[in-house]
């Protein structure tokens, strides 16, 4: 007979291919082997830090949104994530149920029960659940409008933003901490947005999301930005800490405008589009304008009007392929202007747009 054969704790004879998480265990005889043994290991409380405003836990250093409907959720769950139900436990079931004591304290009893070395067992056992409410980094952040960066929407020249510019900006904005915030990025969220006389302002409480906005706005609407840090503080470590200041410069002209550019005699152009160099159409000849590289979307020009500015007014005659005779919208006379390739000439009116350049044909 091996020495297997024999419980090295009493000598009793030990059963054949027992159960256990060592070799020693496995030798035990029944007797000794549940002398000891606890079905579930359990914590005698749980202490769960929660904060009071969102509801995210605390685990370590690190805050984390669970989303629990309530604190009996939340001990629910950190009870069960501290309980350890023994390797050698089989056909194991097992129940929660949690008695709301105060607002801050829950007694979970627990009901455990399963197989060991043939023995049905059943365990019961209570934790108390301890709740600290606590304010997580976040929403201190938020209370202290804490930010980052300074998006400073802006345009060019006499300009400022359009509604349509300032808009959009705050909806990137919202977005892109929505998307950070999905991917388990506590810290970002929009500080305050300010409507200023010379465009937007957006406090940010990260500077990737300045950056980004900042990006983005210029990739839809042209301009461009730079940035610049200012250093605020240092943080608790000693570590400086810097604000960064996104200053996006919008173009000058803006889709709609029709403008007369400097050192150029073929012509007021139509802007179509300013997203890295201004597009558009000439409206004495409805010849299509490109700027150079060099120029990009900010050509040498004055602006003239607007197509919300044109007047409709009737087409009188065409003389020949290049002028057309229509009614000045002013004076009512007649006058001979230039006949741009977009004109319709079946049309008996047509919108015009009388500038200090004089009276142009725009596309209907
Ligand atoms: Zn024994
Ligand atoms: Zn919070």
């Amino acid at each position: 007979m091996s020495e297997a054969a024999f419980c090295p704790r009493c000598g009793d004879p030990a059963p054949e291919g027992a159960t256990g998480h060592t070799r020693r265990e496995r030798a035990l005889c029944n007797d000794c082997y549940f002398e000891d043994f606890e079905l579930v290991d359990h914590p005698d409380r749980v202490e769960v830090t929660v904060c009071a405003h969102c509801g995210a836990i605390q685990r370590d250093d690190r805050w984390e949104d669970v989303g629990a409907r309530d604190y009996t959720d939340i001990a629910v769950e950190s009870v069960s994530e501290a309980l350890g139900v023994h390797v050698d436990a089989e056909d194991v079931s097992w129940g929660v149920d949690p008695e709301q004591v105060d607002p801050t304290t829950i007694r979970m009893h627990c009901q455990f029960s399963g197989v060991v070395r043939g023995e049905p067992l059943v365990e019961e056992f209570t934790v108390p659940v301890k709740i600290g409410k606590q304010t997580c980094q976040r929403c201190g952040r938020i209370a202290g409008d804490y930010y980052a960066s300074v998006v400073q929407v802006r345009a060019v020249g006499d300009r400022t933003p359009t509604s349509e510019e300032t808009e959009r900006a705050r909806e990137i904005a919202e977005v892109i901490t929505e998307e950070m915030e999905a991917t388990g990025d506590r810290n970002a969220f929009v500080t305050d947005v300010s409507e200023k006389p010379e465009g937007l302002d957006l406090k940010l409480s990260d500077t990737k999301i300045g950056k980004n906005v900042s990006r983005k706005l210029t990739e839809e609407f042209g301009g461009a930005y730079d940035s610049s840090e200012t250093l605020v503080t240092e943080d608790e470590d000693g570590n400086e800490v810097y604000r960064v200041t996104f200053a996006i410069r919008l173009p000058e002209f803006v889709p709609g405008d029709v403008i007369d550019l400097e050192d150029d005699d073929a012509g007021p152009v139509l802007v179509r589009s300013v997203q890295g160099n201004l597009k558009g159409v000439r409206v004495t000849t409805g010849e299509p304008y490109e700027a150079g590289y060099e120029v990009g979307d900010a050509p040498d020009a004055r602006k003239l009007g607007r197509v919300e500015d044109a007047a409709e007014t009737t087409l009188v005659a065409v003389e020949d392929e290049n002028a057309v005779q229509v009614l000045d919208p002013e004076t009512y006379e007649s006058v001979t202007v230039a006949r741009p390739s977009y004109l319709d000439t079946e049309r008996e009116t047509v919108p015009v747009l009388k500038s200090r350049a004089g009276l142009h044909v725009l596309p209907s």
